[in-house]
């Protein structure tokens, strides 16, 4: 799995939201030393869940284009109402130690 950071997810804008980096030419597609983005989880899962491979390489290659596909347009609305909180994971352990 490719790393993860937390920080502003490059296709729907939300801030402190954990995120993968995506290739805008997949790697199969030969885009491994093209650009990436850092998209949030949900919205990285959309994307290949939208489209395939070949497809992100020839129509979708950059954030412009992945924007305004009609596909994603109502998916973005969507999202950006989604608290961040809810899609990353912190435990806290309460647990009380005798000093
Ligand atoms: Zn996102
Ligand atoms: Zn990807």
């Amino acid at each position: 799995m490719a790393k993860q950071t937390i920080g502003l997810c490059e296709l729907c804008g939300r801030q402190d939201v954990l995120r993968t980096e995506h290739h805008l030419t997949p790697k199969e597609e030969g885009g491994t030393w093209l650009p990436t983005a850092f998209l949030c989880i949900p919205c990285h899962k959309q994307v290949h869940a939208l489209y395939s491979n070949h497809e992100l390489a020839v129509r979708l290659n950059t954030l412009d284009a992945l924007r305004h596909d009609e596909k994603l347009v109502s998916y973005i609305k969507w999202i950006r109402k989604q608290p961040a909180s809810k899609l990353v994971k912190t435990k806290k352990s309460r647990q009380r130690r005798k000093k």
